[in-house]
């Protein structure tokens, strides 16, 4: 079977990452309990930050919060990596900026998941996921943002959302830990 997978957020911790970023550069100790209640995804409103600063920071350390050691959510390599073995395809459909296209990816090979020829997809707006999961034929799809996994009702497609604090509101089966998913494919 084919396995979609967004990274920031779903398989990665990139937004505690910057939280705690944000903090350092802002000489700031903001707690991790308030990033933990944010009922947005944005991160800014926590550092006393309007949007504007909020975006204009978030873009100045963009280099630093991608690339720096970013926390993997607990299981999510292994996971992956046990789906390839099994003979299952995993792809990669990430919204980050094109630049960012080949060191994303490098970063993901570094970190010991499991990046085939072709499987990588990089630089696309939220609202054109859709296109790609819908060429690709997945099987299964698993994200943390409202705004795209909203779009995505309408295919065949097992659409799965990663619990955060900000998608509560989604009706959707819900991966709360990796070590889940082997579980739901065991049914
Ligand atoms: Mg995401």
């Amino acid at each position: 079977m084919k396995f979609g997978f967004d990274i920031d957020d779903t398989l990665i911790n990139l937004r505690e990452h910057a939280f705690h970023i944000y903090n350092d550069k802002l000489q700031q100790h903001v707690g991790l309990d308030v990033f933990q209640a944010l009922p947005s995804m944005e991160i800014h409103s926590a550092f006393g930050l309007t949007k504007e600063e909020g975006g204009k920071l978030w873009s100045s350390l963009r280099d630093d919060i991608y690339y720096s050691k970013c926390a993997v959510f607990p299981h999510a390599r292994e996971v992956l990596q046990e789906l390839v073995k099994q003979g299952h395809e995993v792809y990669y459909i990430t919204a980050r900026a094109p630049e960012h296209t080949d060191r994303t990816r490098q970063w993901l090979i570094d970190n010991d998941f499991p990046v085939a020829e072709g499987h990588f997809f990089c630089g696309m707006s939220d609202s054109e996921k859709v296109h790609i999961i819908d060429e690709l034929k997945l099987d299964y799809y698993f994200d943390d943002k409202p705004a795209v996994l909203e779009t995505l009702s309408h295919l065949p497609v097992n659409v799965y959302v990663k619990d955060r604090s900000y998608n509560q509101h989604l009706q959707l089966p819900r991966i709360t830990s990796w070590d889940e998913l082997l579980e739901v494919l065991k049914k």
